[in-house]
Parts: C-alpha cells; sequence; structure tokens
C-alpha cells in the first residue's frame, strides 16, 4: 500500500503519513480527510511513495480523498514548497494559508450547482383544470410548462414555493441542479470606457513592457503621485486581456478603494472581480473559482490574493509596491512582493512593481539588474509639484500642535474653497495621561507602554496590546483629581479644529473612526464629495487616494521619525513623506506642503524636500552598504517571549551557540544579541531577540536549515514561544 505524506494545519513543521487503502488516489495537492489524534481533520497530500519511518501497522489510513486533482498549479505548488522552505514556516500553515476558508474546512472545489423547477412529465400532461381550487399552483404550473423556472427566481416571477412543493408532492414538478454557465469573457473582449492619450514617458514605459509580454521580467514603475501610473497598467492590462490572458492586481490593504476599482471596472468589458476584506467566505470562494476556470478576467486584492489561482494569468501589477502591507507581519511572515516576482519568474511572465517611493530593497534589485527602471518624472495632466515649507517650530506659539504660520496658511486655502489635509500618526485624544500634582503616567502593566487617552469613548487604551481600561477618576498614587492629558493625537487635534474653524466641516480619518465595515469608504467619498474641508487623518489617509481639492497638505510632527532607533525609519518616513506631499494639488490646482518639526537642519529632511526621494535613496543605500545593513546583507530575526524574562534570553543564547558552532558559521556572519526587542514588554509577555546577518542570503538559508534541526532538540525551545521572521522588516 502506498503512504501519502500530508500537510496539516497544526504549528508542526513536518507531514504526516497515511496508508493510502486500494481503490484510492490521491495525488500531491488534494485534500483529504484524516484521522489526527482524535480529531477529524482535512489535509493536503504533499506527496505519496512507498516509504515511511514508522511501521505500516503504526500508520491510519486516509478517510477519504476530497480532490480528484490538484487544488494547485504546478507553478503555485513550487512556490509554496520552496517559501516554506525559504521561511521556515510549517508547511502544513503555508499550503492552508493559500486556500479560501470554505476549501480549507473541506468544501468541495467547484462551484456550487443551480437549481431549477420544472413540470415533469405528468405535469405537462395533466388537465391543468383540476387544479382551478388551488390557483396559486395552478400559475406555477403554467409557468412550468412554459420553461423551467430557476429556484431564485421564484419570488421574482411571483411564485411561491409553497405553491411549488405542493405541485411536487403530487408528483407534477420536480427540482433538477445544473452548474452555473460560465460564459466567455473572451469572446467579446472590447475597450470600454474613456482612454487617455497616454504622455511620452507612458508611452515608453508601455512599449517597453509590451515588447517583452511573454517572458519573465520585472519592471519597476517609479513615478511621482499623480504621474498616471494606473493609466499605465490599465494600458499593459488592456494589451494582456486582448490575448485572451488573466491579470493580478496587488495593492495594499488600505488602496483598496471603489475608486480605483471603477476605473478598471469602467475600463474593460470584462469581468473584475475584487477579493475585499468584505467578501463572505463563499464569495471568496466564488472569485477563486472564477480565476482558477478563467472566468475572471481581472483580480483585484490585497496581499492574500497572490495566491489566487488562475487559468492564464498574463501579467501581475503590484501597486504601492513599497507599502508595509505587503510583509505578513504574524504567523508565516512573507513578503508578497517577493513571492510574486518568484512567482513571475516561474510562470515566466512580466511583473510591474509600481511606486512613487520604491523601497530601497527594490531600487536596489535594480542596480543590480534584477529589475528595470521606468520612470514617469511628470505629473499627468496639467497637475504641478507641491511648494514644500520647512516651519520650525522652536520657541513658536502652537495652538493644537500648530503654529501661527501653518494656522494662516489653513485660512488661505479654505478661503479659496479648497481642501486642507493635517497629518498627525498618533490616533486618540492624547499618548499619555499624566497627574499634574506627583507626576504619574498611566502605563500598560502588561507592556510597559503609555495608555494612550480615548476622550470620546472615555478609556485608556494600549495601542501595543489593546488592552483597555476606564479612565480612573482620580490618580491612584496621590489621590489627586488633577489628571491631565499629554501630548496631541487626532482625536484632540479635532476637538481643537473644530473651535478654530467653526463653520468649516471636518473628517478624521483614523483606524478609531473607520474601524466599522464601510465606514472608511464613507467618509472617503463624503470627502470626494466635497462635504468636507479639512480632513485629520493618520497615515491611513497617505495612500494612494485622489482628492482633487487638496492644496495644502501639513506634517504636524515628524520629529518621531527623526530620531528611531529602527534603521529603517528613515526609508519609511521618507516614504510616507513623499506619499504625504503627493496629496497637495493634483488635477491642475497649486499645492503646498508644511512640515513642522523642532529639527529644519536635519539631513534626511534636508535631502528629502531640497532633492527629493531618489537622493534621500541615494544616500540611504550608500549609508546601509556602509555598514552591510540588508539590502547588502540578508537579515533573519529570531524572537522569543517569555512570562518571567529569563527563558527566552536564555533560549536565544542556546541558540546563538548552536550556530556559531556550525561549520557554516564563517567570519562574515553577525549575530546580534540575544537583546530585548525594542518593544521589550508587550501583552504581558517579554520579548528578546536575535539577529542574524550575512552578505549571501543563501548562506544564511542554508546555515539555518542545519541548525534549526538542533533547536527543535533543545529543551527551552519548548517553554518559549519562539518565531522566526526571515526579511524582516521590524525590528
Ligand atoms: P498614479 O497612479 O501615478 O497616481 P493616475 O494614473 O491615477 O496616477 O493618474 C493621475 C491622474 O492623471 C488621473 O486623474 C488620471 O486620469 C490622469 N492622467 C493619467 N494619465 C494621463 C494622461 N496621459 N493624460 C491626461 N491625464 C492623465
Ligand atoms: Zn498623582
Ligand atoms: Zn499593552
Amino acid at each position: 500500500m502506498s503512504v501519502a505524506h500530508v500537510a496539516l494545519p497544526v504549528p508542526l513543521d513536518r507531514t504526516f503519513d497515511y496508508l493510502m487503502p486500494q481503490g484510492m488516489q490521491a495525488a500531491a495537492g488534494c485534500r483529504v480527510q484524516v484521522r489526527f489524534g482524535n480529531r477529524n481533520m482535512v489535509g493536503i497530500v504533499v506527496s505519496v511513495d512507498d516509504h515511511s519511518e514508522l511501521a505500516r501497522s503504526e500508520l491510519k489510513s486516509l478517510r477519504e480523498v476530497l480532490d480528484s486533482h490538484s487544488l494547485f498549479s504546478p507553478s503555485l505548488w513550487r512556490l509554496l514548497l520552496w517559501a516554506a522552505d525559504y521561511y521556515h514556516h510549517p508547511i502544513g500553515d503555508v499550503l492552508f494559508h493559500a486556500l479560501p476558508i470554505l476549501l480549507r474546512q473541506g468544501k468541495p472545489a467547484h462551484a456550487a450547482p443551480l437549481w431549477y423547477w420544472h413540470a415533469t412529465e405528468q405535469g405537462q400532461a395533466v388537465d391543468i383544470n383540476t387544479l382551478r381550487r388551488a390557483p396559486k399552483q395552478q400559475q406555477a404550473l403554467a409557468a412550468l410548462r412554459q420553461k423551467p423556472v430557476w429556484r431564485h427566481q421564484v419570488n421574482e416571477l411571483d411564485l411561491t414555493d409553497g405553491a411549488l412543493q405542493a405541485l411536487r408532492a403530487k408528483g407534477l414538478c420536480d427540482l433538477r441542479s445544473e452548474l452555473p454557465e460560465t460564459s466567455d469573457w473572451r469572446d467579446r473582449f472590447t475597450l470600454s470606457g474613456e482612454r487617455l492619450r497616454l504622455n511620452t514617458e507612458q508611452a515608453m514605459a508601455v512599449g517597453a513592457i509590451h515588447s517583452e509580454l511573454d517572458s519573465f521580467s520585472a519592471w519597476l514603475l517609479e513615478g511621482v503621485t499623480g504621474s498616471g501610473k494606473t493609466e499605465v497598467y490599465l494600458s499593459i492590462l488592456e494589451n494582456v486581456l486582448s490575448r485572451g490572458r488573466q491579470a493580478l492586481v496587488l495593492v495594499p490593504e488600505i488602496g483598496l478603494t471603489p475608486q480605483t476599482i471603477a476605473r478598471f471596472r469602467e475600463r474593460f468589458n470584462a469581468p473584475v472581480e475584487v477579493l475585499h476584506s468584505g467578501l463572505n467566505d463563499s464569495e471568496r470562494l466564488a472569485t477563486w473559482l472564477k480565476a482558477r476556470s478563467g472566468e475572471a478576467a481581472i483580480v483585484i486584492g490585497t496581499r492574500s490574493a497572490l495566491f489566487t489561482p488562475f487559468k492564464n494569468l498574463g501579467v501581475i501589477v503590484i501597486d504601492e509596491e513599497h507599502d508595509s502591507s505587503y510583509k505578513q507581519q504574524e504567523g508565516w511572515r512573507y513578503h508578497a512582493r517577493d513571492l510574486a516576482v518568484w512567482r513571475a519568474h516561474s510562470e515566466n511572465l512580466p511583473i510591474i512593481l509600481g511606486s512613487a517611493t520604491p523601497a530601497l530593497e527594490t531600487l536596489h534589485n535594480v542596480r543590480v539588474g534584477k529589475y528595470r527602471r521606468l520612470a514617469l518624472t511628470r505629473r499627468a495632466g496639467n497637475a504641478k509639484p507641491a511648494v514644500q515649507h520647512v516651519l520650525d517650530l522652536k520657541g513658536q506659539p502652537l495652538k493644537a500642535g500648530m503654529a501661527p504660520a501653518l494656522i494662516a496658511r489653513m485660512r488661505q486655502h479654505l478661503q479659496a474653497d479648497n481642501q486642507v489635509i493635517l497629518f498627525l500618526n498618533r490616533r486618540g485624544f492624547a499618548p499619555a495621561l499624566l497627574c499634574h500634582d506627583c507626576g504619574w503616567i498611566a502605563e500598560c502593566p502588561r507592556c510597559d507602554h503609555y495608555y494612550t487617552f480615548h476622550q470620546a469613548q472615555r478609556h485608556l487604551r494600549c495601542h501595543h496590546c489593546d488592552s483597555q481600561r476606564p479612565v480612573p477618576p482620580q490618580c491612584p498614587h496621590c489621590g489627586s483629581t488633577h489628571l491631565e492629558p499629554v501630548g496631541m493625537g487626532t482625536e484632540q487635534l479635532e476637538q481643537h479644529l473644530s473651535a478654530l474653524f467653526p463653520d468649516t466641516a471636518l473628517s478624521r480619518i483614523d483606524r478609531d473612526t473607520t474601524s466599522r465595515k464601510g465606514a472608511l469608504e464613507q467618509q472617503l467619498a463624503e470627502v470626494h464629495r466635497g462635504g468636507a474641508r479639512i480632513l485629520i487623518g493618520t497615515q491611513m489617509l497617505a495612500k494612494g487616494h485622489h482628492f482633487p481639492d487638496v492644496t495644502l497638505v501639513a506634517l504636524l510632527d515628524v520629529d518621531g521619525a527623526l530620531f528611531s532607533a529602527d534603521f529603517r525609519a528613515a526609508e519609511r518616513f521618507a516614504q510616507l513623506y513623499t506619499q504625504v506631499s503627493g496629496r497637495a494639488g493634483r488635477a491642475g490646482k497649486a499645492g503646498e506642503v508644511v512640515l513642522q518639526t523642532h529639527h529644519p537642519e536635519h539631513p534626511l529632511l534636508q535631502t528629502l524636500i531640497y532633492q527629493g526621494y531618489d537622493a534621500f535613496a541615494e544616500q540611504a543605500l550608500a549609508e546601509r552598504q556602509s555598514v552591510m545593513l540588508p539590502p547588502w546583507s540578508s537579515h533573519v530575526l529570531i524572537r522569543a517571549e517569555d512570562h518571567n524574562n529569563q527563558q527566552a534570553p536564555l533560549f536565544l543564547q542556546q541558540l546563538r551557540n548552536l550556530l556559531l558552532a556550525s561549520p557554516r558559521a564563517d567570519s562574515q556572519l553577525w549575530v546580534m544579541g540575544p537583546v530585548p526587542a525594542l518593544q521589550p514588554r508587550r501583552a504581558g509577555r517579554f520579548r528578546w531577540q536575535l539577529l542574524l546577518q550575512h552578505p549571501s542570503r543563501r548562506h544564511l538559508q542554508l546555515l539555518l536549515r542545519d541548525s534549526l534541526k538542533l533547536i527543535n532538540t533543545l529543551p527551552e525551545a519548548r517553554r518559549v514561544k519562539w518565531y522566526l521572521d526571515v526579511d524582516p522588516s521590524e525590528s
């Protein structure tokens, strides 16, 4: 009997062996039902052969095979197996992650059949007048004799289920099922929607990519916000779709706006499927199936849409490729951009990475020749670049965290009937609550981190672990009732601004005001309609939205970003700043950007403002090279957490010893730690980390592979919670 090696959704980095009974067939990539411990589980067959380390008598048999063919295309399968290995993550978790929830649960991987009512032979033959006394049934049978009726149309046609069931009981009608009809968009593919005349740079970009549509090529499409990148994507897609091939478009979590989707829908007379957070499980499965069958022409989605199967994929687009949401920050910590490039390579198709502020990693890949760069240097149409100002806050009288010069400028822009965006990356009312009499500050006991004061909800909330508690009426230390908010959050800013500009409509967009489903869309629509004139937002507001009437953008407090312990902070700030300034002055209106700081002379600001993002990136890459930080080297972060602040460092120390004892630990390997994480305590756990650095990614991979086998034998490994983060994006 053959042995199936089955991946299960359990946190163990191995497969499990099951006997395949005679007559059962299960190829790699098929789901099976198995008994695991005392539970029934859905598993995925990874391979089938005759070997097992266990005796046959110890093996259980597969209970059932759920699929006749692999659920994964050969290239997705290769991608997932490779990724499990590269990220050192359990194969079961990786494979299951790539499937829609209903498939993980064992539901059938085909479209649900549609049911319809039809008249039986007896129903066709019977004298309809015999139903005189049941007019509803008479009517229903008359309708069914004309033509069958889909079950979901019963009410539309003014029939009732009751009447149909009664007819069925008499043998006059019955239900039959049929698979949904799939019409082929390829047969009727034409362009709809208006097309703009591409400018020279756009046309060159489109031309370059078109000339290589039939093989792998990776393109960085670098263009300032509003330079017409989306227009370039649309042109490429046009060509890909007209060849009968499909397209995958990844967007950042927050970038999935109705506007973006509408542009794709308007342009093409072909099915555009969108994977967004509002879908339920069956809708997700339906999209997955439509992409796999070829019925969907375009799939747009966030990070995990990368794992959508396609019948005939022709191109992958990653919009805002630098966006941090492409990196999964828990469980399987994969980077969707990196995997997308891998996928494009293995499926031999072009991939386009678009951004106004490319990741340093991506720019590095351009330099070493892995990607090719296409630049859009001008704003499309007649939009002009924004004028930038730095406002030195030193010694200024501040009102609601704003210098008088900023308030004056706001008035000018508002009077000209334009919109203003104020950007403050701190939600809540105030980042701390302080006792004025004794200096006590409310702190999350589980994270050693100040509570943020949320006035509207009357509670304190920890932005690290999300725990909350009511605002204390008195200082727990000295009993004083004189508790004061310290610092400024978006909620407080909104309050001050309504006082300063009583007749101006405000909109605050942060995680607190948009947590309800659909709330963000609703607020953005209101902004577009012109309802709100002042927009207050956290970085949510920085990404990819197109507000034609915004002419002034101000960053209220950037000092925190200038002095961070994370070496990536400068890159993130530069991206944020450039993106945010890109919000000002689109569609022909002149824009201004104001940046408030106590450190106007800071070199990072100087370079960014006077020379732009590319100059900044150039400098940052040189700096990183001088200390061999990524992308000049490769990082793997190993983090361990415990409850007593002892086991985690101990475990990491042992790990360190193991790694350094490996024959692969050469002089270029650098191991930092164990040290406490930048956030040393979260939700009651102490967090420690070990950082590995090596100029060769491959070398680091081999070292890890050898050592991981040994790590799992350390007794400490079971006493702490630990995980690996390959190519981490946060320290
Ligand atoms: P990006 O994706 O780079 O932010 P978009 O493609 O959204 O830029 O373009 C920004 C604006 O400029 C949009 O309103 C778009 O319709 C317009 N636009 C783009 N390309 C052209 C063009 N060639 N001629 C005129 N307007 C254009
Ligand atoms: Zn006190
Ligand atoms: Zn906390």
